[in-house]
């Protein structure tokens, strides 16, 4: 089965295909340019149900898309939805990081959480989705060359390392985009198997 990433942040598709990339009988699709929707949402996870939705539509291909950002507590939880545009547009992660580090100056709090909103749909809009979350705190100034966005700010809770200083499997292991997605996996293993009875229902979305 043909499963459409509907991301073209070459950052979160690397992480996607990482995580999910060993399910038997899926074939992962990504696309050069995926087509242009408004993420209208005030939430990741109605963005995420957005974008899935709107692509899967559009192409015909069961669409797995991610909805993610930071929120940071000394901020009222900004830039959280609008995390990629911070700093305006068109997103740019150093502005953003620079951005972020003078908003901090002389602020006590650093405390922060990165949240993902995965959501899988089908042509038919049928959605199932999943979301995870990493607390950490934001460092003094950026350190390393992995990742991508703000992970170069971003110290996991007990690490002392930021994102970027991890290797990508240890972020991946550790990250709130493994744990979205990774709810996604028996939805995943269920329609590659061809086997229906055995797809779960998504309570949020359904009940
Ligand atoms: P989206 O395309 O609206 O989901 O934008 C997500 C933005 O949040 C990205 O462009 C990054 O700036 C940031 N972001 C999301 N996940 C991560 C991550 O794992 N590390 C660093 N930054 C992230």
């Amino acid at each position: 089965m043909r499963v459409l990433v509907g991301t073209t942040n070459p950052g979160k598709l690397r992480e996607i295909l990482a995580i999910l990339g060993d399910i038997p009988g899926i074939e992962w699709v990504a696309p050069g340019k995926v087509p242009e929707v408004q993420e209208a949402g005030t939430t990741f996870l109605a963005n995420a149900v957005l974008k899935a939705r709107a692509i899967a539509r559009a192409t015909g291909l069961p669409t797995l898309a991610d909805d993610s950002g930071l929120e940071v507590e000394a901020l009222g939880g900004a830039p959280g939805v609008r995390s990629a545009r911070f700093a305006g547009e068109p997103p740019d992660p150093a502005a953003n990081n620079r951005k972020l580090l003078a908003s901090l100056a002389g602020v006590r709090s650093r405390r922060a959480r990165f949240r993902t909103a995965a959501a899988l749909a089908l042509p038919d809009g049928r959605v199932w989705t999943g979301e995870g979350a990493l607390d950490g705190e934001i460092a003094p100034e950026p350190r390393g060359s992995g990742g991508f966005g703000y992970d170069p700010l971003f110290i996991p809770r007990g690490e002392t390392r930021t994102l970027a200083e991890l290797s990508p499997e240890e972020k991946n292991r550790l990250s709130h985009r493994r744990k979205a997605l990774e709810a996604l996996r028996p939805v995943l293993q269920a329609l590659a198997s061809g086997d229906d009875e055995e797809l779960p229902e998504d309570p949020r979305l359904l009940g």
